[in-house]
């Protein structure tokens, strides 16, 4: 694993907007770059990177699909805490991507089973994500994986933690009632087929998970580490993050990163 830690939440999110738009650049093959995505609060600075690199003309999402890491069940998709409309509203609408190029889980499938199987049969059509952005929750969950999620899940309901729910209820004005219970989400093991995996965390908040993630040990309970058995896994972190590290994983890191 790689662990590229900066001094601050712009400074990540400029190291995931470049390594992204070298690859979508490198990418020669007709066939499109397929690229998994989150929503949060954590990727939107490298959402506006993206948007300024390509109105810049340093890059272009034409031959690009794209795969979005999750969704809540239950919220329309014009609901103003849909996924859907945050991918359109920070960063979709403001890039050159075909509108049916863009893959996004419905929470309001009648059958959420089927769709979930639809959704991996559909990555497989494409060939697999060839990267895979994510971020990490304060229990250390990656897309909707939470602690004892199987390490080898595939896309599929879960129900939300408590923790998750708490945290994103910042987004139902601090109301956790208004907090959907379950949502759909790719697993553990769609992430990790992902030829090249690229994880953000910023804050103090994410500290204790990265900390797991980086030096605990393979586990279920902080599904973040999975990223370990993954041979192309990296993760970018800003000095909050990082604070929870021991200061030899820090240094192995700063130094051989540098
Ligand atoms: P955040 O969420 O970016 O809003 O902190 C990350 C996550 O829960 O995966």
């Amino acid at each position: 694993m790689r662990v590229i830690i900066k001094n601050d939440e712009s400074a990540v999110a400029e190291v995931a907007a470049q390594l992204i738009a070298d690859r979508i650049n490198a990418h020669k093959e007709e066939a499109p770059f397929v690229l998994g995505l989150p929503t949060g609060s954590t990727p939107l600075k490298t959402y506006s990177k993206l948007i300024e690199l390509h109105k810049a003309g340093k890059v272009s999402f034409a031959n690009v699909v794209t795969f979005n890491m999750d969704e809540y069940v239950g919220l329309d998709r014009e609901h103003e805490q849909s996924y859907y409309r945050f991918m359109w509203d920070n960063f979709f609408s403001h890039i050159d991507i075909p509108a049916e190029n863009v893959n996004i889980l419905d929470g309001m499938a009648a059958d959420l089973d089927h769709q979930c199987r639809r959704y991996e049969e559909k990555i497989q059509w494409y060939g697999g994500i060839d990267l895979f952005m994510g971020g990490i929750g304060t229990d250390g969950h990656i897309a909707f994986n939470e602690p004892f999620s199987s390490l080898n899940s595939r896309t599929r309901v879960k129900t939300l933690t408590q923790e998750t729910i708490e945290s994103n209820s910042r987004f139902f004005g601090y109301d956790t009632a208004k907090v959907p219970r379950q949502a759909l989400t790719v697993g553990v093991a769609t992430i990790l087929s992902s030829r090249e995996v690229l994880i953000l965390a910023t804050g103090s908040a994410k500290a204790v998970a990265v900390r797991e993630g980086v030096e605990g040990a393979y586990n279920h309970k902080w599904t973040i580490s999975a990223l370990q058995t993954h041979p192309h896994g990296i993760l970018v972190i800003d000095e909050a993050a990082a604070g929870e590290l021991t200061v030899n994983t820090y240094r192995y890191f700063k130094d051989i990163e540098k």
